[in-house]
């Protein structure tokens, strides 16, 4: 019996792939109809046989795309229409409408056509359909046309054109639509740039078996593989990349072989399987298959599936995995033009495989995590952009550009924010014409034309200088944790005044100070500054950012005084009488050392106190480690620590803290223990802060945000011990928690700014 049921879903679906996961539903399902967005959420007619409508249904909700937030399904019954097919009907026109779609993976009719020997597309690197296939990162300009596209200079074929010409095809109106006769063709070259002969994939194939690198073209950008199974070629790749440390992301064949080095939840299964093709931090298996290089001292690896056509044929027959890391150097933008890619690369890579569809935009893997059950983005990019946010309030357009570190902007339009891909870390001009250019396209791609520009507040960063070179338009300097609050307030569609729980490494505080460790109280409208982490010298300013053996000193002298070398930590022995003099002078006199409320600086400090790490190779390195041995304990333990009231500010003040740890360390506590024991004061803190704010001002909306909540430990304990106290904690969703999400929140603090009051509109 056939039926038609019109359903309507609520909630937070829009922006988060909801239609093309019904439309691949459909498709699964045999249903036939259309689905578009509508202003409370998805709307959809479906028509098919009762039981596939039934299963349809029942996995709207149970396979939801993991971003999505469903609060209600309604279902009417309508007549019969007879569709011959599903289509995804248009937003409507206006406000909202974005024309380019994000880039997409490889769909199963695609893939199927990919190993079927009798088509025409058999193992062609190229293979899309509508459904599938690369978009944001090779569009040129709108509308979203062939011609508009870097594959503008393939003219179609016979077989092709017919194709794209016949709306019964599944490659109807495919922009990158090619094949073997008409399409780009795949090359490999060696460092030189001169071409080897022989099937470039199977070739490819070769050369990682014998533990070659080799830089692969992707979607957004070069990569650089190794077999992740090979520890020679991986300790290479780290020497030649100079990179000791920071973890390198894998791409594992498929599901079974992820489950051999990985233990997955279904969060992350649909994550990893999703058409976003995601990084999905998952925690590693025991005795795994993977070489210790991959992510050493670190409890999770960052694990992809393939998304293109070339990486399944790369993967298909002799790897369980690969590393799969940005082809760029260390502090530079990942590579993605070919003549580029070559120069900057053939120090590092063997061979080059490369090809002729140019990637018109650079756009790296993005990197989620997954927390009680949800998606945190790490990084927000490839797969997602440029999808909006749905903003609580309309704004005029504004550009807002960002801090420093994890570079990158959004910008906005009526109530929608369109956040763009990862930049990177904003601190040479290459990533700095990177961020220029994203900006300029962007406003084309969307149609946008900034009526203000939004900035952090400190002078010296880059984008602040790229910010004041617009000419014409009013701009609006930003505090950082400021920013950080409204992200996450917009990020979840809040409004009014919040209690913003603000950690991270550093940001420019109103009063010339560096603040990192922050209690704001208010909203896109302002705020104050209720209470923060006490703070304390950072002896040789930024530099003690890369120095966990800088800060435990000034932690050591908060607590002890001039008495900071007696204490029992292993490595203060091996500093000499020289240093430790100069260290007292600087401290005590404050010489290159500006103050700082820091809380990722207390993770250092706390990291090299514990003789666990007293330098580090990458950002946020002390945390991680920190946060994996604390993953070993379970004590519920805390130590002690006091709040202060000064100057109408309370004042987190850890040298209960200090002084416990130093006890615990004469006593040979474990370190594990010790992490733990830390991380639960940090978290106890939150809530001591939290509960006497609310008893100052009624507020009893918490959100969590900077680059500090990335700890899943902390984040997690923060978030239940909040719950106990009947606070309503939101922590991020559709950006991420670190200064890559804070553009979001610049954006909404520009555009309130700058809103037309009520009164003025329209008269
Ligand atoms: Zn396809
Ligand atoms: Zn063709
Ligand atoms: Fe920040």
């Amino acid at each position: 019996m056939v039926l038609r049921l019109r359903i309507a879903v609520e909630g937070i679906v829009q922006g988060v792939g909801f239609r093309p996961f019904i439309f691949r539903l459909a498709a699964h399902h045999g249903i036939v109809g259309w689905v578009r967005n509508s202003g409370a959420g998805v709307v959809m007619e479906a028509e098919g046989d009762a039981d596939a409508l039934a299963a349809f249904r029942a996995a709207i909700e149970s396979d939801a795309p993991p971003l999505a937030v469903i609060a209600r399904i309604v279902i009417e019954e309508i007549a019969p229409q007879g569709d011959g097919s599903f289509v995804i009907g248009e937003s409507g026109e206006g406000a909202g409408t974005v024309r380019v779609a994000p880039d997409g993976d490889v769909c199963p009719d695609c893939l199927r056509e990919l190993f079927d020997p009798s088509d025409r597309r058999y193992r062609y690197p190229f293979i899309n359909c509508t459904n599938c296939g690369p978009r944001y990162s090779l569009v040129t300009a709108v509308p979203y046309d062939r011609p508009n596209t870097t594959m503008a200079r393939f003219p179609l074929c016979d077989a092709c054109r017919s194709e794209y010409d016949d709306p019964m095809d599944r490659r109807f109106h495919a922009q990158p639509v090619a094949c073997p006769v008409c399409g780009p063709t795949l090359r490999l070259v060696d460092a030189s740039g001169a071409g080897l002969p022989g099937d470039p994939v199977d070739r490819t194939v070769g050369l990682l078996t014998e533990g070659k690198i080799v830089a692969i073209k992707g979607l957004g950008g070069y990569h650089l593989a190794v077999d992740a199974a090979n520890d020679a070629a991986v300790a290479e790749l780290r020497r030649r990349k100079h990179r000791d440390e920071k973890p390198f992301a894998v791409m594992a064949r498929d599901m079974e072989a992820v489950a051999r080095f990985a233990l997955v939840d279904s969060v992350e299964a649909r994550l990893l399987t999703g058409p976003e093709h995601p990084i999905v931090l998952l925690r590693k298996r025991p005795g795994t298959i993977l070489s210790g290089r991959v992510a050493p001292a670190n409890g999770y690896v960052g694990t992809m599936l393939p998304y293109t056509p070339l990486h399944h044929l790369l993967l298909k027959e002799r790897f369980a995995a690969l590393v799969m890391t940005s082809g760029n150097l260390s502090d530079e933008p990942i590579a993605y033009r070919d003549d580029e890619a070559v120069e900057r690369l053939s120090a590092i890579a063997d061979a080059f495989l490369v090809h002729d569809r140019e990637i018109r935009t650079r756009v790296d893997d993005s990197v989620i995590r997954v927390f009680r059950g949800s998606p945190l983005f790490l990084r927000r990019s490839r797969g997602y952009v440029p999808r909006e946010v749905r903003l609580p309030v309309e704004i005029p357009s504004v550009l807002a550009v960002g801090a420093e570190l994890k570079g990158a902007l959004c910008l906005t339009r009526g109530d929608r924010a369109f956040p763009s891909q990862h930049i990177g870390d904003l601190k040479n001009d290459t990533t700095l014409a990177s961020l220029a250019a994203t900006a300029e396209h962007l406003q084309a791609l969307l149609e946008i034309r900034p009526q203000a520009v939004a900035h952090d507040l400190h002078p010296d960063y880059l984008s602040t200088g790229y910010a004041e070179g617009i000419a014409g338009l009013p701009r609006v300097a930003v505090q950082h944790h400021h920013a950080h609050l409204a992200s996450c307030m917009a990020d979840n569609g809040l409004d009014g005044s919040v209690i913003g729980v603000i950690f991270d490494g550093t940001g420019l505080g109103t009063d010339g100070t560096v603040w990192g460790g922050e209690f704001l109280v208010g909203g896109y409208d302002g705020y104050r500054r209720a209470a923060h982490v006490r703070q304390v010298p950072l002896p040789g300013g930024d530099a003690a950012g890369r120095g966990p053996d800088r800060m435990a000193p000034a932690y050591l002298h908060h607590a002890f005084g001039a008495d900071l070398f007696e204490q029992p930590v292993p490595w203060l022995t091996r500093v000499g009488a020289e240093e430790r003099s100069l260290f007292l002078r600087m401290l005590e006199r404050r010489i290159n050392s500006p103050l700082t409320s820091s809380c990722g600086r207390l993770f250092d400090a706390v990291a090299a106190m514990v003789g666990l790490r007293s330098r580090i190779s990458y950002e946020g390195q002390a945390a991680i480690e920190l946060e994996g041995q604390a993953e070993e304990c379970a004590t519920g333990r805390a130590y002690p620590f006091a709040l202060l009231s000064r100057q109408g500010a309370v004042e987190v003040d850890y040298r209960l803290m200090v002084r416990a740890l130093m006890e615990d360390l004469a006593a040979k506590v474990s370190l594990p223990e010790m992490a733990r024991a830390f991380h639960n004061t940090v978290a106890a803190s939150v809530v001591d802060v939290c509960r006497k704010v609310r008893s100052d001002t009624g507020l009893d909306r918490v959100v969590l945000s900077g680059g500090v909540f990335q700890n899943r430990l902390l984040c997690e304990e923060s978030c239940r011990l909040l719950e106990a106290e009947e606070f309503r904690v939101v922590t991020h969703r559709l950006v991420p928690p670190n200064d890559g999400g804070v553009a979001l929140g610049q954006a909404m603090i520009a555009g309130v700014a700058h809103r037309v009051p009520q009164s003025d509109k329209g008269e």
